[in-house]
């Protein structure tokens, strides 16, 4: 039984556990196989092999049963899931499967499989410059970052290659250009709208959309067996070309084709483990979400990808004598400073012009204006500012209001409609102490897990903020000549952006923040924590770049310091 038990340990112990198998821990898992580490994944979902697992990929809207509506008994014990669809289902979570106490309304989006959210995703991504780095500090709020743009700068490149970005060099300084492949089109109505803006105001730049679709191949994705993007914009099922950065098609078969990854899925994280004779973690605890088994697996690193809500989840359930408040937590500031974005704001209008144009095929993203707002000065009565999400397209419409030949007729030759525009905002929200998640005393999900209170409200500067929005969106139209003009404050509560940030943040000094320059803990230097949960600000960018690239980048430097025996 002994030697079972000495055997079992070692066949559970690596050099490097990464929690979370998506965007960002595939990154992680990526660089720490690359550089011969034994690396076990751990993903509490069930595993999801690429194309294979992607099984309404090539449907046409005939081939579903109820083509695409669930149907209610279906659905019921998934009311928690938004945008209920048979085309999307398959990566639906059950409401029983990490219920969550919501202090104040709060829109939770998760993505429990392999490869996470990074399936799920829109696929944007855009740098963050030194005007976002230096934010906090130029603006007095939450605490300096500790690295500035040069630091990531590599890393962006390095990451934004491998994963293959589409958009354009624009040259502008508070959106530093990607390293990229021919961008996607705009359509006649955007690009109308860019020179309006460009007569109109002078620094207000509509750009071709930077996401993350191979258009022109490269070796190094031709390596990883993926293809062209089909412009099929199908993409939220799973793309069997490969053509979308997600883990699945990416990070994870690179990974494991250097023979030195482990992918445990159903293993959902309990904690972390701290030993304190060692004053270093040496594992993981888990609950395999199939027989309710807990098991600990050991390491040397242990990087924390589980997603920003998820990643202080398990730091905060990870207590000991020396961390009684969870881990790395003498500060008691694990889990405040929660953010996310701001997408309250949403605009519509239509254009009379270009009735001798339409589109033809499809297009898998949106054009985007770069924050404009307090870039360079403050210049408004809130802080820090938004950008703006654009898609411009020509519908058509067909007249159903009759049964018969002359029905028919009108389904197979729809009326072109006006061109049209709708925006969004994408707006920086400031960290604020009382913005937190904790966990509850008693109430523990089916796997024994304290259950996560998300206590996050809105605050006056981003009320402010969409009163700009909904203000500048009208005069922008006016300005292009649009009528039917629409602009509102959705109200929609905080977290339906689906970027949530914080609670682990970065910084310089570790009487105010968590990590250090490298994602390290500051009080348990084995521990990274790259995902979301590490932002010490929000920017207005799509933030899952970032996440990467900070990831990619802090696995590097643990290896360096795992060579200089520092860990
Ligand atoms: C519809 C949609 C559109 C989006 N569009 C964009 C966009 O255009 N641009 C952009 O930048 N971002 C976008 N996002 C957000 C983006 O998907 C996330 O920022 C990104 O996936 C976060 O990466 P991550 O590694 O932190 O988390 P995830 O990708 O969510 O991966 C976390 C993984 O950890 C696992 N996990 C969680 N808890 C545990 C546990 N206790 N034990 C073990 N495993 C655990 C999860 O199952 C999951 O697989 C979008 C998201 C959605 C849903």
């Amino acid at each position: 039984m002994a030697n079972f038990l000495i055997d079992s340990q070692e066949k559970r112990t690596y050099d490097a556990i990464v929690i979370g198998s998506g965007a960002s821990g595939g990154w992680a898992a990526k660089e720490l196989c690359d550089k011969g580490l034994t690396t076990l994944v751990l993903e509490r979902g069930r595993d999801v092999k690429h194309i294979k697992d992607y099984p309404t990929a090539s449907k046409g809207p005939w081939q579903f049963d109820h083509r695409g509506t669930v149907p209610l008994d279906e659905r019921k014990d998934f009311q928690q899931t938004r945008f209920v669809r048979e085309e999307t289902f398959h990566w639906a979570i059950k409401d029983d499967e990490q219920p969550f106490i919501q202090e104040k309304p709060f829109r939770w989006f998760r993505g429990y499989h392999v490869g996470g959210k990074s399936l799920l995703w829109a696929r944007q991504t855009q740098r963050w410059s030194d005007f976002d780095f230096e934010g906090p500090v130029r603006d007095g709020f939450a605490v300096d970052w500790p690295i500035r743009y040069k630091d990531i700068e590599p890393w962006y490149g390095y990451v934004e290659k491998f994963a293959g970005i589409a958009g354009n060099k624009d040259g502008l300084p508070e959106l530093p250009d990607s390293e990229c492949m021919p961008g996607f089109e705009m359509s006649c109505i955007e690009q109308y709208f860019k020179e309006s803006l460009q007569k109109n105001y002078g620094s207000r730049y509509l750009i071709q959309a930077r996401c993350a679709h191979i258009t022109d191949p490269q070796q190094i994705h031709v390596d990883q067996g993926r293809h062209k993007c089909m412009n099929q914009t199908m993409c939220n099922r799973g793309c069997v070309y490969g053509a979308y950065f997600s883990s699945n098609a990416s990070t994870l078969p690179w990974a494991m084709k250097t023979g030195k990854l482990t992918l445990r899925p159903h293993a959902v994280v309990h904690s972390i483990i701290y030993d304190e004779k060692k004053g270093r973690a040496t594992g993981v605890r888990i609950i395999d979400s199939n027989t309710k088994e807990p098991i600990e697996f050991f390491a040397k690193i242990i990087f924390v990808n589980a997603s920003a809500l998820n990643s202080n989840a398990i730091l905060l359930n990870s207590t000991s004598s020396r961390f009684p408040n969870g881990l790395g937590n003498d500060n008691g500031l694990l889990g405040k400073y929660v953010s996310w974005h701001n997408y309250r704001g949403k605009a519509n209008a239509q254009y009379e012009g270009f009735k001798d144009k339409m589109t033809d095929g499809r297009n898998p993203s949106n054009a985007y204006i770069p924050r404009f707002r307090n870039v360079r000065k403050q210049e408004t009565d809130f802080l820090r500012g938004y950008a703006i999400g654009v898609a411009g397209g020509r519908g058509t419409f067909s007249d159903t209001e009759m049964i018969g030949d002359q029905l028919r007729e009108n389904l197979l030759r729809p009326q072109l409609g006006h061109w049209h525009v709708a925006t969004w905002m994408m707006g920086e929200c400031v960290p604020e102490e009382k913005n937190h998640v904790r966990l509850h005393m008693d109430l523990k999900d089916k796997y024994g897990i304290p259950q996560l209170i998300v206590s996050c409200e809105w605050s006056e500067n981003d009320d402010k903020m969409v009163a700009d929005y909904v203000e500048q969106s009208k005069e922008m139209f006016e300005k292009a000549g649009f009528v039917n003009i629409t602009a509102v404050d959705t109200k929609s509560p905080p977290g339906s952006d689906i970027h949530e940030m914080g609670g682990v943040r970065m910084g310089l000094d570790p009487k105010t923040s968590l990590l250090n320059a490298w994602n390290q803990l500051h009080h348990c230097k084995n521990v990274f924590v790259t995902d979301g949960a590490c932002m010490t600000s929000t920017g207005s960018q799509n933030p899952t770049l970032t996440f990467m690239a900070l990831t990619a980048r802090a696995a590097n430097h643990a290896v360096e310091e795992l060579k200089k025996k520092n860990l």
